[in-house]
């Protein structure tokens, strides 16, 4: 049993959506169940939230879901018409009809189950269940949504529930690639990525695959293989990881643009400290990601973090207000970063990955802000306008050359 997904580029038009059927039923015919999950057509759940923020200054949370659920009703109608035309027994479903319930956050809902009975009675019947992804209803049947890109993760839920042996995400790249390829040529496509692996690479591979569809195949243990819809080649396995993963040292690099720095400068030395500062932003729901405290001098440090770009007006005044309370002697702030990550699971039991990383940076003159670490990831912040150049050079030094040879 396969789920496919198909996204909005993939059904973004009728030519594109007979293609689809036609595929759709090949893998029938070769024998497989088929769940197909899919997205609103191309630009339409962008049209529908603009149709509301013309309307609405704030639109109200629970009307946008009902709204922008609309998209993939129509792409789930169609794809079905095209199946029966093709003499496939189809049948579409909304989120509701097999109940993808989730909490009750409108936007960005979580599913919590699924009831996969109509799906496998659809396909053990010998047709194709058409699911509607991106939606589901809460437990006071609100219609919810799961946030961009969500279709994605309901494909992978949907490939748990009905226990398929394979997720296939049809899209219009064809895979997942060691670093951006329009940043740097040489990039190359991955054919296996561990969960771990592409959940650390999320600025790289969020383009390609909604994050927190990762998180669930990871969960689930769902093999995830991501490819064209535009062609038959073989694309990225997503996949548990097993022991030869561990023999790459570096399997991507990616930069993320999307960060900005804030600094307390000269604060006291005391305990206490960073919970004052970051507890607020915390509170305002703003993921910080890298912190940073520098040794003490003379009883003062200073104190900085990083937050979404677009929380960072947000965070910036929440920690202008306690700045002055804890007596630091100023914020400073900068909104032109990089993140770029060096990521693979050979960093494990390799050691070396690092220095070699600081070393290639440092012969072209790029200075470093920050650093942080876990198990398989090396993150540095430097100034944006050296992200493509550092992404460049630490894919030639890290992957295109190997760092096998610096171990010896
Ligand atoms: N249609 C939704 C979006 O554009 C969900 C998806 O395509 O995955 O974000
Ligand atoms: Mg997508």
């Amino acid at each position: 049993m396969i789920v496919q997904k198909y996204g909005g580029t993939s059904v973004g038009t009728i030519e594109r959506i007979k293609a689809v059927a036609r595929r759709v039923a090949d893998s029938r015919a070769a024998g497989n169940e088929v769940v197909v999950v899919v997205s609103a057509m191309a630009g339409e759940t962008n049209r529908l939230l603009k149709l509301a923020a013309d309307l609405s200054p704030q639109p109200d949370a629970r009307e946008s879901d009902v709204l922008v659920a609309t998209g993939e009703q129509v792409s789930v109608a169609l794809l079905s018409m095209a199946l029966l035309d093709l003499g496939v027994p189809a049948r579409s479903f909304l989120g509701h009809q097999i109940r993808v319930c989730t909490d009750g956050v409108f936007g960005k809902a979580r599913i919590k189950s699924i009831d996969a009975g109509p799906m496998l009675e659809t396909v053990h019947g010998g047709g194709v269940a058409v699911v509607a992804g991106f939606q589901g209803v809460d437990e006071a049947h609100n219609i919810t949504t799961l946030g961009r890109g969500g279709s994605d993760t309901s494909a992978v839920a949907m490939a748990a529930a009905v226990k398929a042996d394979v997720c296939e995400i049809y899209t219009d790249v064809d895979g997942v690639y060691t670093t951006d390829p329009r940043i740097c040529p040489n990039a190359r496509k991955l054919a296996r990525v561990s969960f771990d692996e592409m959940l650390e690479l999320a600025s790289l591979g969020a383009k390609v695959l909604q994050i927190r569809s990762v998180e669930f195949a990871k969960r689930y243990n769902v093999p995830v293989h991501v490819r064209s819809s535009f062609s038959d080649e073989p694309g990225t396995w997503v996949v548990e990881e097993d022991a030869s993963m561990e023999e790459v040292l570096v399997t991507g690099v990616a930069c993320d643009l999307n960060e900005a720095k804030i600094t307390l400068l000269r604060v006291p030395d005391r305990p206490g400290l960073a919970s004052k500062i970051l507890t607020p932003i915390a509170n305002a729901h703003i993921v910080v990601d890298m912190i940073i405290q520098n040794a003490s001098e003379e009883g003062f440090t200073d104190l900085t973090f990083t937050v979404p770009r677009t929380d960072h007006q947000k965070a910036l005044g929440m920690v202008q207000a306690v700045a002055h309370e804890i007596g630091a002697r100023g914020v400073a702030s900068d909104m032109s970063i990089a993140k770029v990550s060096v990521v693979g699971l050979g960093m494990r039991s390799h050691a070396g990955v690092a220095a070699r990383m600081f070393d290639v940076l440092a012969r072209e003159g790029i200075n470093i802000q920050m650093i942080s670490t876990s198990e398989i990831k090396v993150s540095i912040v430097i100034d944006a306008k050296y992200a493509e150049l550092a992404v460049r050079v630490l894919h030639q030094a890290l992957i295109e050359e190997g760092v096998r040879e610096t171990q010896a």
